[in-house]
């Protein structure tokens, strides 16, 4: 059974069809790469997936939930969470440091501060910038951003990853070793992982492709 499922998800902005009736089932430990053309519609479908963006027909289930269903607040409460999510452009809170923002989703959760620290440093230690914990985050490249934005992701041992484009201000060597940890820590988990990318490499290192084009899933390869 999928652990995330999207049935003929649907997703309009005024006249355009961003998701046009996708259906998309996610098993435990399964690792998928989203590609597409730009304009395509894969970031919507991952904000719908996640429950960011509604949709205006269709399904959205998570953990054996309609998630589309729920309220805004508990929509919110279980992407917090039991799900990671990697924006393009980044959301981390740039006054916060860089640990801060990465122990956030382990005191939604109710942890201390003490463990939730230690454990946000290792996390930002398997993806390199554990230097850069006590930073602002404001102060930081956009790449090391990126790195800290795939920690908070998996700090809390999430049972679905989402990532829109989590590689793209990175070198290909360094995109590479976030992709392994992102596999690793996921895969020690069972949880599901979801890379939209544009980048053949960093595909190559999940198993299944879902191409989409025009909202429609307009190839799908799973393994
Ligand atoms: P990409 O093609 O790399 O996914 P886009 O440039 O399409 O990036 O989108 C970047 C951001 O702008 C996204 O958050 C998306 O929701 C938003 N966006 C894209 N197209 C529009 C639009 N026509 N109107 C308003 N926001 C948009
Ligand atoms: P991709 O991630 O594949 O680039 P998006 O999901 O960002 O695609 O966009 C799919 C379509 O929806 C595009 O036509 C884009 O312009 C439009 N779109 C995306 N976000 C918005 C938005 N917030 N408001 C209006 N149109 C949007």
């Amino acid at each position: 059974p999928a652990v995330l499922e999207a049935r003929s998800l649907t997703v309009s902005y005024g006249e355009t069809r961003a998701v046009d009736a996708v259906d998309l089932a996610l098993r435990p430990g399964s690792r998928t790469a989203i590609m597409g053309p730009s304009g395509s519609g894969k970031s919507t479908l991952v904000h719908a997936l996640a429950g960011v963006v509604r949709p205006d027909a269709g399904e959205v289930w998570f953990e054996d939930e309609r998630l589309d269903q729920l309220s805004e607040a508990e929509r919110s409460r279980r992407r917090l969470s039991r799900m990671g999510m990697v924006f393009q452009f980044g959301d981390l809170v740039p006054e916060l440091t860089v640990v801060e923002n990465v122990m956030l989703p382990l005191q939604v959760l109710g942890e201390k501060a003490r463990p939730a620290r230690a454990r946000a440093l290792e996390m930002l230690d398997a993806l390199g910038v554990a230097d850069l914990a006590d930073r602002r985050t404001g102060t930081v490249s956009g790449g090391q951003v990126q790195r800290a934005a795939v920690a908070r992701s998996l700090v809390h041992g999430p049972s679905v990853v989402l990532a829109d484009e989590p590689t793209g201000a990175l070198d290909s060597l360094t995109a590479e070793q976030v992709l392994d940890t992102m596999v690793a820590v996921t895969s020690a988990a069972g949880a599901a992982l979801v890379v939209v990318t544009h980048d053949h490499v960093v595909a190559s290192h999940l198993d299944d492709l879902v191409v989409v084009r025009d909202g429609r899933v307009a190839e799908a390869a799973v393994a």
